[in-house]
């Protein structure tokens, strides 16, 4: 079945069956069971990170509102299985501490990436160490003990892209993880360019309106495994409350991912014309991101902006903008920042469901002003 259908389905297949049409929004963190000696078999079994598809123990071995986005974002990104967490912060974390674990805890990275990513490797306080490398060079920054390859496409925040399957093909048995915020299934599925690992901050567009925060990660049941062991023991969980919202975001995802782009790519060919834009970037692939170098005062964009929302953050039904070298990539080291392309004149925007001649009148008039 088509995406747009799945979307709407996945993950409540079993709803007519139940009775009820809502998904069925469970908060106990704990479970009664007679039976201890059963209890205790299952237990071995959750400490080995395989769910064995049975009643819920403790809300942080699993959920069952919970399970339902796993499995319905596992299966619009084509993967076997799906990991939640609290945060797009805490996924990745989960994935960078499975490397360490396994002894492998050098990770190859592709600038740019998201702020705080760059940071966590950047400053290794996970206890992995990264190589900085160009999408073309990760072959030869790889060495026997590289456990990761980390990469963003579109990247945040000049929406580089970089070829998936080149640097898989490049990677060789090393996983590597594609961040897929930005682009979401809808636009890109990075298992079939060869990815083992997908990762989402599903506090963007899986979300979709700005009001729950949340992370997950598509892959195969194996490396899920030792996801969920870490999350076991870490208690990064997602709320229930969130994984009902982010399922709930999930529906409408395909059409609201076509309706931002398509409002996207009409602002980025306008901007490439407007006399106070020097740049524009916007991805092949599309989506609803458009970042551009202005000639005037960049934070002076921001403050004039009235429907766009002046905030960090993407993904939201609301259009939001901001200035990366101020907030979201403000952590990164100054020339880090300006070897990614991030220049001070750079403004991220992330565009929503507003009419596009709003967000176009709104937008040249803060550009003429500053
Ligand atoms: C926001 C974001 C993250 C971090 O996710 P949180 O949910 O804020 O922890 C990671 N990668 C990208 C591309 C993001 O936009």
């Amino acid at each position: 079945m088509a995406l747009d259908t799945r979307a709407v389905h996945a993950g409540r297949d079993d709803l007519v069956d139940l009775g009820v049409h809502a998904v069925p929004l469970d908060f106990s963190t704990t479970y009664p069971a007679r039976d201890s000696a059963a209890e205790a078999a299952r237990l071995d079994t959750f400490a080995t990170g395989e769910m064995d598809g049975g009643l819920p123990i403790y809300s942080r071995v699993s959920n069952p509102t919970v399970e339902r986005f796993e499995s319905a974002i596992a299966e619009l990104e084509g993967c076997q299985t799906a990991v939640a967490f609290a945060s797009g912060m805490a996924a990745l974390s989960a994935c960078l501490l499975a490397s360490v674990v396994q002894g492998k805890p050098h990770v190859v990275a592709v600038r740019p990436l998201y702020g705080t990513t760059d940071h966590l490797l950047e400053s290794g306080l996970l206890g992995t160490f990264v190589t900085w490398a160009a999408a073309d060079e990760v072959a030869s920054a790889i060495r026997p003990d590289t456990g990761l390859v980390v990469v963003e496409s579109p990247a945040n925040p000049t929406l580089t892209e970089v070829d998936i399957a080149a640097v898989t093909e490049a990677a060789g048995p090393v996983p590597v993880l594609v961040d897929n915020t930005f682009a979401t299934p809808v636009l890109q599925r990075p298992v079939e360019h060869g990815a083992r690992i997908t990762m989402h901050s599903a506090t963007k567009f899986l979300g979709g309106h700005g009001d729950v925060m949340g992370g997950v990660i598509a892959c195969d049941e194996e490396y899920a495994r030792v996801l969920r062991q870490l999350r076991f023991v870490t208690g990064g969980v997602l709320h229930p409350m969130a994984g009902y919202l982010l399922l709930r975001g999930l529906s409408t995802l395909p059409v609201r991912i076509r309706a931002a782009s398509a409002t996207a790519a009409e602002l980025a060919r306008r901007l490439a014309d407007h006399p106070k834009v020097e740049r524009v970037h916007y991805p092949r692939i599309g989506g609803a991101l458009v970042s551009i170098e202005v000639t005037g005062d960049p934070c002076a964009v921001v403050s004039e902006v009235r429907v766009i929302t002046p905030a960090v953050s993407l993904g939201s039904v609301d259009s939001l903008i901001q200035h990366p070298g101020s907030l979201t990539h403000r952590i990164m080291p100054p020339d880090a920042r300006e070897d990614a392309g991030i220049s001070e004149q750079l403004l991220r925007l992330s565009i929503g469901l507003e009419d596009v001649e709003d967000l176009w009148q709104d937008l040249d008039q803060a550009l003429v002003k500053a």
